[in-house]
């Protein structure tokens, strides 16, 4: 499916980066896709087993212009940020951090685990009215799920199967973990002026009786009203959209701006310890940001 086909399906393969120990699926941004909706990045890490060793530990560094969403399947995150938040948070719930004008966090595996990690984190940039906003963190212990004879609908962003997320966000959005259980079919409706796409989280799963291939993010276009999935031995999807983000956004390590200058100006603040505050949780040294002389406007990812 590298092809949009009739169905207007188009499936773009995932980059394997590597965040420490780490291994993960990148599936937002790609050269051919940038966003999805207010989506800009999706990064898809696991299924891992591990003994004393802990498989994520990412040093405190800021975001700019996003809000992260941190989902698990399995195990658990601990989440520490300059305003002072510490969550934990573990499968069926969410982590929502605003970013708006500055932040900065860390994310691990708690020293208290399960030996367990797979999950996904998400960015969504917010639109240029809310980029200043005050940064803000949101811990959800549970997400509303919607059960149906063929499967369950968890909901963490926005509105799926008339289930809503309370999570805050500031334009509309969708995120959705998706189950269909062995031999079962699935369907809801679709908001048809959002885009949406699929990434296969685990076992088998068809959308439109086409098999959603692992590691791709399959395109799903606008305009569809509803989505229908079968699965032979069980499968889970994730499910994202939202309307297409009218606004072009730069992005640069963990920033989510409109200029370089904007970019430049966040980064040297991060350099010189003023805006965003400390992880005082964190017990060892903070992420120094990348060489400025890597920010090329036309592929502007790290
Ligand atoms: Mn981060």
């Amino acid at each position: 499916m590298t092809d949009r086909n009739s169905s207007g399906i188009q499936a773009y393969p995932s980059r394997e980066v590597h965040l420490g120990a780490l291994e993960i699926a990148r599936a937002l941004p790609i050269r051919r896709r940038r966003m999805v909706g207010p989506w800009c990045f999706f990064d898809r890490f696991g299924p891992v087993s591990f003994g004393e060793e802990r498989p994520m530990d990412v040093p405190p560094h800021p975001h700019i212009g996003l809000q992260t969403v941190t989902w698990l399947l399995e195990g658990e995150v601990r989440h520490d940020d300059s305003l002072g938040y510490e969550a934990v948070v573990r499968p069926g719930g969410v982590n929502v951090m605003t970013a708006g004008r500055g932040i900065a966090h860390a994310e691990r595996t708690p020293v208290e685990n399960s030996g367990r990690l797979s999950g996904v984190q998400l960015w969504a940039a917010l639109p240029d009215a809310d980029r200043e906003t005050d940064p803000g963190f949101e811990n959800l212990a549970e997400t509303p799920a919607v059960v149906q004879a063929g499967g369950i609908i968890r909901v963490f962003s926005g509105t799926l199967a008339g289930a809503t997320s309370p999570a805050r966000h500031y334009s509309a959005i969708l995120g959705a973990d998706v189950t269909v259980h062995p031999g079962a079919a699935l369907s809801f409706d679709l908001q048809p002026e959002y885009e949406h796409a699929l990434f296969l989280l685990e076992g088998d799963c068809a959308f439109e009786h086409q098999p959603v291939e692992a590691g791709m993010l399959v395109d799903l276009g606008r305009d569809r009203t509803a989505a229908s999935f079968i699965s032979r031995g069980g499968g889970r999807v994730l499910l994202i959209g939202g309307p297409p983000f009218p606004e072009e956004i730069l992005m640069w390590w963990n920033f989510v701006a409109r200029t370089r200058e904007e970019i430049a100006g966040a980064r040297a603040n991060w350099e010189s310890h003023r805006h965003f505050g400390e992880v005082m949780a964190y017990p060892g040294p903070r992420l120094e940001a990348p060489d400025l002389g890597r920010l090329a406007p036309p592929n502007p990812v790290s």
